[in-house]
């Protein structure tokens, strides 16, 4: 059998079209189903969805023998024990740095006035502001993080940007565009060689998959 997991949300409405077209296809829809586990139209892969955080460790302790999830989440959990065979190219977006309009960020930076940082990705701010040379104070949010500057919790947020128009809605300007995201196939490494050639197999199918997308 092969545990495939899956992340909620966004990124999920977009990986099932690229299942569909590797080849895999989910019985059951989970946004009605209760259950955890999935069933597919292949006997041996199952399906678990589960929040895009989790997916590193369901993969890493072997929960799971493959995942898809953001480079974010990677880059902030730690990618330790994951090999990461494919880009799959699906949820891209960005993660900036956004401020209060009327903030004035370069005069901020250029004082070298410490910026207070309300983020979900405290590693990925800490590293960008770093290397900057910007003194931070980071300040550890786990959603809406647009209301940080406006409620003066915050200087700055980093956040991901997929339109724009949850930063324009809250009156928010986008001032460093920190790297590009977009979704990773991530298996386990132990799995790989216990079940090479099923797990080769979904590779492939995700890689050609990828390719028929991004011609
Ligand atoms: P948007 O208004 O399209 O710029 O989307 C911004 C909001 O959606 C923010 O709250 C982001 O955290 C979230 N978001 C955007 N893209 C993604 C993605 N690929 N994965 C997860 N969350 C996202």
């Amino acid at each position: 059998m092969i545990t495939l997991a899956l992340s909620k949300g966004r990124i999920f409405d977009d990986t099932l079209p690229l299942l569909k077209a590797a080849g895999i296809e989910v019985l059951e829809d989970p946004e009605k189903s209760r259950k955890l586990i999935l069933t597919t139209n292949l006997p041996d892969v199952r399906v678990l969805v589960v929040r895009a955080t989790d997916v590193p460790t369901y993969v890493q302790y072997g929960g799971a023998d493959l995942g898809i999830t953001g480079k974010d989440t990677l880059l902030e959990h730690g990618s330790e024990g994951l090999y990461q065979p494919l880009d799959l190219q699906i949820a891209k977006c960005r993660i900036s740095v956004a401020v209060r309009a009327d903030f004035d960020y370069a005069s901020a930076v250029k004082q070298g006035s410490r910026l207070t940082v309300a983020t979900k990705y405290v590693a990925i701010a800490r590293e960008f502001f770093a290397t900057k040379g910007v003194h931070v104070d980071l300040i550890k949010l786990y959603g809406s993080m647009e209301l940080a500057p406006l409620t003066g919790l915050a200087d700055a947020i980093v956040d991901l940007v997929s339109t724009g128009n949850t930063l324009k809605a809250n009156h928010l300007v986008e001032v460093e565009h920190i790297m590009e995201i977009s979704s990773r196939l991530v298996v386990n490494q132990a799995a790989l060689k216990l079940k090479q050639e099923s797990i080769r197999r979904i590779i492939d199918a995700f890689s050609a998959a990828v390719k028929l997308a991004n011609p």
